[in-house]
């Protein structure tokens, strides 16, 4: 099965929108420790494909040899699957604040590995509608991302941006899906 692969600090909201997509209150653990989930979690839509959520990072306050393990984790997922299973990663970041030296470090980590990348800027309730353009903006300048890479609000409180992951997440499912012979 084809797999899209989230990530973002820890308490980002990233098990939030997993649940969002997924539909289901509680299958992923929602919680606000962080670096609770140290394990990689996969979530079968459908017998379509899989989310995937890899453990949240944050390195401000955690010791070398987790944050190692962390590094060894999502590495080995990265190789293990950049060249067929994974169709596009997602990197969360938190709306209200530009992106951290850790966000900044993986975004260009990610790039570094070929891959289809999307932003979701999470928390997009917790701003006001006034706010949300210059602060995609900022992200986008802190991130160097080009024209034509996007980053997406999403409130899983408020349910916004849903449609619009959804959509990009079904043209890189599709590009893969194209690709079968
Ligand atoms: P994770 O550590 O990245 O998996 O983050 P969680 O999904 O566990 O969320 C961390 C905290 O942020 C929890 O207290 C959530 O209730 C809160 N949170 C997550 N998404 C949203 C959102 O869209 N809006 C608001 N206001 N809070 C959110």
């Amino acid at each position: 099965y084809p797999e899209i692969a989230f990530v973002g600090r820890s308490n980002v909201g990233k098990s939030s929108i997993i649940n969002t997509l997924a539909n289901r209150k509680n299958l992923a653990r929602v919680g606000s420790t962080p670096g609770k989930t140290r394990q990689i979690n996969f979530f079968n839509i459908n017998d379509v494909f899989f989310l995937v959520d890899l453990p949240g990072y944050g390195f401000a306050n955690v010791s070398k040899d987790l944050k190692a393990s962390w590094e060894n984790i999502i590495e080995t997922y990265l190789y293990s699957r950049k060249e067929n299973a994974l169709k596009l990663i997602v990197l969360l970041v938190d709306i209200r604040h530009s992106p951290s030296k850790d966000d900044i470090t993986m975004h260009q980590w990610l790039r570094g590995f070929g891959l289809n990348t999307l932003i979701i800027a999470t928390k997009a309730d917790k701003i006001s509608r006034s706010q949300i353009t210059p602060r995609l903006n900022d992200i986008k300048k802190v991130l160097q991302l080009g024209n034509d890479e996007k980053v997406i609000p999403f409130s899983a409180e408020k349910r916004i941006g849903i449609e619009a992951v959804w959509s990009e997440i079904d043209i890189n499912l599709e590009r893969f899906l194209n690709q079968k012979p």
